[in-house]
C-alpha cells in the first residue's frame, strides 16, 4: 500500500487551495450557535459557493452533480477544508454525507429528481429520525408506526437525538411497517416533510447551551407512500446503505481539524502564563502535546488505511469502527487538555484576554457526546472484538 498522493492528487490539492484562499475569508465568521436561522443560511449559503465552484458533494457521481471524486480525492478535500478553517456541511450533514447519497443509490427517478439537485445546491436541508426514546443502540427495536391508508402511510410515534430538526426540510425516517414479523424484517425509510401536519419537535438543550438536537413527535402524520425509499419493510437494509455512508469517511474531516486544534492549544500555551512562566515551559505538558500529536498522526495513517481498502474494495471496510472510536476519545483528551491550559480562563463561554476561551470550551464540552453519537464506544468495542478480533460473541 502506497500512501502518498500523486502528481495528479497534488494538482487536484493545489487548485482547491487557491480557490480556498479568497473564498473562506470572503464567506466571513460563522454565525451564533444557537441562532438557528442565521446558521441555516450560513452553511446553506457556503454549500452553494461550493457548488458553483464544483467543490460541492466531490464524491457523488457525476451524472447527479459531483465529480466522481476517488476517495483519496476526498482525503486532500478533508485536509484542505481543515487547513483552510472553512465552514464544513454543517448543518447539510444528513443530506450531503448520507441522507442524498441513499436516494443516489437506492431511490427512485422521482425521488432522485426531487431532492438531489437540491441537496447538492443547498437548497434542502435534512435530519435523521432514526433513534426513539426505546431504540438506540438497539435500533432495529423500533416502534414509531407507520399503517397503510391507501396512497399514504400514517405514521404515529416518537424519535428522539434529531440532529438539525429545527432547520430541516425533510427526514429520513425508520418506521415499522410490519408489527408481526421479525424486527429486522418489519421496517421501511421514508422521507418524511417536516412540514406536514401532526410533525412536532422540541429541541433539547445540550452542554454546549444550543439546541442541537430535538424531541420529535409524530401523530397521525400523512406520508405519501410514493416517499418510501427501497421495498416495504425492506428498510433495514436500506439503514445499512445508509449507515455505511454515514460511517465511511464522514469523520475524516473532523479527524484533520484534530490536528489544527492541537496546533491552537500549543499556541494557547505559549500564550497563558502563572507565576511568570509560560504554560509552555512544563515540560510534561509539551511531552503529553507531542505524544497527542503521535497519536493524530497514527489515527491520519489509520483513515488513510480505510481510505486505500475503500479503492481496492469499493466499501469502507469494518476498520472505520476502530477509527471512530479512536477519533472520539482522542477528542475527549483533546478537549480536556485545552481546559487545562487555560486553567480558570477555561470556564468561560466567552473569550478572555485575547485567548480562546469560548471556542476550546465548546470543544471540550461537545467531545462528551462525541462517545455516544453515531454508535457508542462500548458498542464500538463490541463490533471490534466480536468481528475483528474474532472473540466470542456477547450473550
Ligand atoms: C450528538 C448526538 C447526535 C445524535 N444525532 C442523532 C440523529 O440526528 N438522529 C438519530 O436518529 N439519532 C441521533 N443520535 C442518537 C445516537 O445514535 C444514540 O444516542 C446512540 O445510538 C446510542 O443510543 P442510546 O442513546 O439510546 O443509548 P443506549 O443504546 O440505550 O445505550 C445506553 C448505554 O448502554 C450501553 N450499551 C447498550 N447496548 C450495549 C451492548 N450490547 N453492549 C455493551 N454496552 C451496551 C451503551 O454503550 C450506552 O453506554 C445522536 C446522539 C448524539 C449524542
Amino acid at each position: 500500500m502506497d500512501l502518498r498522493y500523486s502528481e495528479e492528487n497534488e494538482q487536484f490539492r493545489s487548485e482547491l487551495r487557491r480557490w480556498l484562499k479568497d473564498a473562506v475569508p470572503a464567506y466571513g465568521p460563522p454565525p451564533p450557535l444557537d441562532d438557528w436561522p442565521a446558521r441555516r443560511a450560513y452553511d446553506t449559503g457556503w454549500q452553494r459557493q461550493l457548488h458553483e465552484a464544483g467543490y460541492a458533494c466531490i464524491d457523488w457521481p457525476r451524472e447527479y452533480g459531483g465529480r466522481d471524486a476517488s476517495p483519496i480525492e476526498q482525503l486532500i478535500y478533508f485536509e484542505e477544508i481543515g487547513r483552510a478553517r472553512a465552514p464544513y456541511v454543517g448543518i447539510n450533514f444528513v443530506g450531503v454525507k448520507h441522507g442524498g447519497p441513499t436516494i443516489i443509490v437506492e431511490g427512485t427517478p422521482e425521488q432522485k429528481a426531487a431532492h438531489i439537485p437540491r441537496i447538492l445546491r443547498g437548497d434542502e436541508v435534512w435530519c435523521q429520525g432514526f433513534s426513539e426514546p426505546g431504540a438506540g443502540s438497539d435500533l432495529a427495536s423500533l416502534r414509531t408506526r407507520a399503517v397503510r391508508d391507501g396512497d399514504h402511510y400514517v405514521v404515529t410515534g416518537q424519535k428522539i437525538w434529531t440532529t438539525y430538526a429545527q432547520v430541516a426540510d425533510y427526514c429520513e425516517l425508520l418506521v415499522r411497517t410490519d408489527p408481526n414479523g421479525p424486527k429486522h424484517k418489519g421496517i421501511s425509510w421514508l422521507i418524511l416533510p417536516m412540514h406536514l401536519p401532526g410533525v412536532e419537535f422540541r429541541p433539547l438543550k445540550t452542554l454546549v447551551g444550543e439546541g442541537e438536537f430535538s424531541e420529535l413527535f409524530l401523530e397521525d402524520v400523512r406520508v405519501p407512500v410514493e416517499n418510501r425509499v427501497g421495498a416495504e419493510n425492506d428498510g433495514w437494509r436500506v439503514t445499512n446503505v445508509t449507515l455505511r455512508f454515514e460511517r465511511g469517511t464522514a469523520f475524516a474531516s473532523a479527524i484533520y481539524a484534530q490536528q489544527e486544534f492541537l496546533a491552537d492549544i500549543a499556541r494557547a500555551a505559549q500564550r497563558v502564563t502563572r507565576f511568570d512562566a509560560r504554560a509552555w515551559d512544563d515540560a510534561a505538558l509539551r511531552k503529553e502535546i507531542g505524544h497527542l500529536q503521535a497519536e493524530l498522526d497514527a489515527l491520519w495513517a489509520l483513515v488513510k488505511m480505510g481510505v486505500s481498502e475503500i479503492c481496492k474494495t469499493g466499501i469502507p471496510g469494518i476498520g472505520g469502527v476502530a477509527v471512530k472510536l479512536l477519533y472520539s476519545e482522542l477528542d475527549q483528551r483533546l478537549g480536556d487538555l485545552a481546559q487545562r491550559v487555560l486553567g480558570r480562563a477555561g470556564l468561560s463561554r466567552d473569550d478572555i484576554g485575547g485567548l480562546p476561551s469560548k471556542r476550546f470550551l465548546a470543544v471540550a464540552l461537545k467531545s462528551v457526546s462525541l462517545t455516544i453519537a453515531a454508535g457508542t464506544s462500548q458498542i464500538q468495542r463490541n463490533i471490534i472484538a466480536e468481528r475483528i478480533l474474532g472473540l466470542p460473541k456477547e450473550r
